[in-house]
This record gives C-alpha cells, structure tokens and sequence, in this order.
C-alpha cells in the first residue's frame, strides 16, 4: 500500500498514524522527497484504502497488490488444474461442456447425451433448478432434472455440470452432479458461495453480469476460502449499452484472468450473445484468447426448447463447431477435450 500524506499534516497525525500501523505489526517505511509517501507491508485485510482515506492527514492510498490472495497467480507456471473422477483438465486441453439450458425430459436429456458422447464430449449440463428472470418462465425440473441428468449422464459414461441457486439445494445438486455451477444472478451471493466452498466438488463460477474482473476474483475468494480449490471462471458476458446481442462477450476478461489468477478461465458464448449464428466465432474467439474450454447451450429441438432456444445450436450445428475446433486447436497447442 502506498499512502500519500497531505503537505499540511501536522507532527501529531503523522505520529498517531505511525503508532497505528506500529500497533497492526505492520513494515512500513516513510520517504520525504517534496511529497510525504509512506510504503506500507501489512498482511492485514483491514489496513484498506477505505482505512488510510479515513484517517487524518492522508491525502491518497493506493493498493499495489491484488485485494484477492488465493485466486492470485504468483508465478508464470502457476495452474490449477481440475479433477472430475477419472478426467483431469488444466491449460493444455480445451474442454467442451455441453446440453441443454434446462433438462425438460428424459427423451430429451437422453438423446442430447448421446449425441455428445457420440462427438467425444465429456461433460453434459442441464438446468434443473432455473434462475429465471420471470417468476413465470418455466423454473426448471428440480429433483427430478437431477435424476434424468444425472441417469442421462452415466448411461453415456459423462460427467454433469448443473446449477445450485440457493445454499438450500447445494447438497442435493452436489450430490447428483460432478461440477456445480453458481450463475451469474447469484455471483455475489456470498453465502451460496461459502456453502459451494464447503463442498468437495469443482464449481463452475460464472461472472456476474455487472461485475468487474477484480469482484469476480474476489467472489472465487469466498469459495477458496473455504477450502474448495477447485474453482473453474466462466465469462458469459457482462451488461453493456449495446443492444445487438444479449449481453456483450468481454474477451479480454479472458487474457486478463490468465495473467491475474491461476484458475481455468471458460467462456459461455451462448449467454454471452443469446444468438445461435454466434456461437461459432466466438467460440473461436475464446479458443484463440486463450480460455481453457466452453459452456454450449445445445438443444435437439430449439424451436420448442422451453428456455433459451434461439441461443441453442442443433446437433449438426455443434458437430460444425466440434470440427472447426479442432482444425485450430493444434495451433494454439491444446487439445480438445
Ligand atoms: C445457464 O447456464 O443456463 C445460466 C442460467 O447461465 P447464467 O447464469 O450465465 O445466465
Ligand atoms: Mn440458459
């Protein structure tokens, strides 16, 4: 932390800050060249600029490291890699999660997973319990979402990625799936997080869609916290004023959490855009970014789907996406998983 003294701090503020900071056990050394800086080394998280900008005689303060500890990468080689059962995944592979928004049936979870397994894909999803932003659109199967997923999944040898939305479902969810996901609407809900830390599975924490790079580092945070390790991102598109796609794919959150954190950075291009005819390029685009894999929203029948269909691909649109994929994969030396 540096902290910028006024030009008029008197002896007394100066001496009542130092004597603070002496009391916290913190390092801290003052230089007076025409501006009066202090550099301060402290490991408590309560020295925050909140604290120096509320203290007397201080004119500025300005953090020089991450507010995040545990998602922060400390060095270039620094990866997590994620264990699902048998399967591993970290930079190397591109991994591919696939399935409906919502499980409707079995006919239809039953027939996505075959289709997916057919094409080498290993990881299914399916909503069971919905976050849905109208209290009237369909709310997903709940337990009986879990069944057919989790039945779909194993007739197939996959794994399942679905959607806890409250701290009340998170063990039946864990229970049935091999990766949580926590949803955009429910990034900040820091008790849900703690609850998902607390778990042994990986979770699946997509970026709010207001939130800063910096909020969604501090969110894994909360579930790192808790001993959970095991922490995948997802950029699935932040609020922007542009009206042409659902939300804005921001692909440098992308890069950017590569150089920030050591965690597997997906992206989703199906919330992202909310349009089938996109999900092709930026799928691309994340695969040339330098994400570790993609959520895809797939739907046997998307003109009936009962949530998202015009942002769900068909089979054959996803065996186009498949194949374009790996034509470039080599390139950027990852393998498609
Ligand atoms: C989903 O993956 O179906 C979903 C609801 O995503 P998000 O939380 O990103 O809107
Ligand atoms: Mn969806």
């Amino acid at each position: 932390m540096i902290v910028v003294l006024k030009r008029d701090i008197s002896k007394s503020e100066l001496e009542q800050l130092q004597q603070k900071l002496q009391k916290a056990g913190c390092e801290f050394q003052l230089f007076e060249d025409g501006e009066s800086i202090l550099r301060i080394k402290s490991k408590q998280n309560w020295l925050s600029v909140d604290f120096f900008l509320s203290q007397p005689g201080v004119q500025n303060a300005y953090r020089i490291t991450p507010p995040y500890q545990l998602s922060a990468r400390k060095s270039p080689e620094q990866e997590t890699h994620i264990h699902v059962g048998e399967y591993v995944f970290g930079p190397s592979q591109f991994t591919l999660i696939a399935g409906p928004c919502a499980v409707e049936s079995e006919e239809q979870i039953l027939a996505t997973a075959q289709a997916l397994s057919g094409n080498g894909i290993r990881f299914l999803r399916g909503g069971a319990f919905k976050p849905r932003t109208s209290p009237y659109a369909f709310q997903g199967l709940g337990i009986e979402g879990l069944q057919l997923l989790r039945k779909a999944a194993d007739q197939f040898k996959m794994k399942v990625v679905t959607e806890a939305v409250s701290s009340a479902d998170v063990s039946v969810v864990a229970e049935h799936a091999d990766i949580v996901q926590i949803g955009t609407r429910n990034m900040q809900n820091f008790q849900l997080l703690k609850k998902v830390g607390k778990q042994k599975k990986p979770v699946l924490l997509k970026r709010g869609m207001n939130a800063t790079i910096e909020e969604f580092l501090l969110a894994s945070e909360y579930i790192l916290q808790e001993g959970n390790s095991q922490v995948i991102l997802c950029e699935r598109g932040i609020r922007t004023f542009e009206t042409s796609t659902r939300n804005t794919l921001d692909i440098s959150a992308v890069p950017i959490i590569k150089q920030l954190s050591h965690l597997p950075i997906f992206v989703d291009p199906s919330h992202a855009s909310g349009k089938r005819n996109l999900i092709l390029p930026l799928s691309r685009a994340a695969l040339a970014a330098g994400a570790d894999g993609l959520l895809i929203e797939v739907h046997h029948q998307a003109e009936v789907a009962k949530s998202d269909g015009p942002q769900s691909i068909n089979f054959a649109a996803f065996e186009e996406l498949l194949s374009s994929l790996k034509a470039m994969a080599p390139l950027l030396n990852k393998q498609i998983y």
